[in-house]
């Protein structure tokens, strides 16, 4: 029998804003046999999970679990557990993220005021201060890189700001995790939650998160059960921890990989892994710039593993984009939300962040662009190696 076609897809080079691309080791693991939820042998994988996200997390929290789901599924779980009805959130909107996590909160009934910021920008903590005036708040939520405007955000006192209002701090670390320092414990962060195909290069379906003990604390004292079954944490955790009662099955494959994804971070070391990161971006940038494009970020708060980069007048993106595919198998993004049509968003995530990837980008675009009669100002590719000489 010949497999169908729909299941024998080309590989692509995957430089858009997730999924990115998955090392061969990760997908062997998701191919290793699937065996039970309960058996003793994967037990043992996921204790070592737990292990390695805290040590990726950087942070010493027993509630450190990979939940069933994408990045939202963490987003989500993060909320309901922590919110009841009619508790105030503080939340940051500079992208299609924030306002996400604004809309979530609101669906938990909670009161949301809104911190607007200029999209392309990090947000500015005077900003959450005026807008918090002297009321007390359940939940403070920033974006840490977002990616729908390249934006990375310092998260510098956001936590004292948080706490001295009485607040839980919560970050959304889907795109920085693995990609860019981030420092659960020593920023004094108190619930976040990553994804598994952005910077941690695994397949998509798995939505790490941790609480501190604050987060705990409040989930334990709620006045009623969390909303959501299948996201209660605190039934989560009975799987999870030693009582290893049955919840819901575990997606045992999908496990599977995200404990080899783990492993090939901390082999790699996370501040290598940061550097590598940021130098490929740096190339990338340097390259982007050479051709005359325009990137929108100021350098200080561009994100590394996520570029925009302004479309030129009359150039067709979508073409662009189409060109990009077949011709190079090669995949970036369009824009998300109201900077559709007028961006690009160029990934360079986990494994994908490479020297190969960078150059196959820069001289695929530069053809595709020439194309359309627009004529790169200098050598992207002398720019780009220049930043790695
Ligand atoms: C991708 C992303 C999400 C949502 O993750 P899904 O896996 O698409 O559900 C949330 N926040 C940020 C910053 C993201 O980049």
């Amino acid at each position: 029998m010949t497999i169908p076609a729909a299941l024998t897809p080309k590989p692509r080079v995957l430089l858009g804003p997730g999924p990115s691309d998955v090392p061969h080791s990760i997908l062997q693991a998701l191919a290793l046999p699937t065996i039970g939820h309960l058996d003793p042998a994967f037990l043992a994988v996921m204790d070592d999970i737990r292990a390695m996200l805290r040590d990726v997390f950087k942070t010493g929290n027993p509630t450190t679990v990979p939940t069933s789901g994408t990045g939202s599924s963490g987003m989500e779980t993060c909320m309901v557990n922590l919110l009841e009805p009619g508790d105030r959130v503080l939340v940051g909107i500079n992208g299609v993220f924030g306002t996400r996590m604004a809309e979530v909160a609101r669906r938990c009934s909670a009161s949301v005021t809104a911190v607007e910021g200029a999209w392309g920008r990090a947000l500015d903590l005077n900003d959450f201060k005026k807008a918090a005036g002297a009321s007390r708040f359940k939940l403070v939520c920033v974006v840490h890189a977002e990616t729908s405007t390249g934006a990375l955000q310092n998260l510098d006192g956001f936590s004292g700001f948080a706490h001295d209002r009485g607040a839980l701090l919560m970050v959304d670390a889907v795109t920085s995790l693995g990609g860019v320092p981030f420092e659960m414990d020593a920023w004094g962060i108190d619930a976040v939650y990553s994804g598994t195909q952005k910077c941690l290069a695994c397949p998509p379906g798995l939505s790490p998160v941790s609480l501190s003990e604050n987060a705990v604390t409040t989930l334990q004292v709620r006045n009623a059960p969390v909303q959501s079954w299948y996201l209660d944490l605190s039934l989560i955790g009975q799987y999870w921890g030693t009582e290893r009662v049955y919840h819901h099955t575990a997606p045992i494959n999908m496990l599977f990989a995200l404990h080899e994804a783990l492993r090939l971070i901390l082999e790699e070391g996370l501040d290598v892994r940061h550097r590598r990161h940021r130098t490929n971006a740096e190339a990338l940038w340097a390259g982007l710039t050479a051709m005359g494009l325009t990137l929108p970020v100021p350098d200080a708060e561009r994100l590394p593993p996520l570029t925009v980069v302004q479309v030129p007048d009359g150039i067709d993106e979508a073409a662009v984009r189409a060109q990009l595919l077949k011709e190079y198998n090669l995949e970036i993004g369009g824009g998300l939300g109201p900077m559709q049509g007028k961006v690009w968003r160029i990934g360079l995530m986990g494994h994908g962040s490479n020297r190969k990837n960078v150059t196959l980008c820069l001289a695929a675009l530069t053809a595709a662009l020439r194309a359309q009669g627009h004529t790169a100002k200098d050598d992207p590719l002398a720019a780009a190696n220049a930043v790695w000489a």
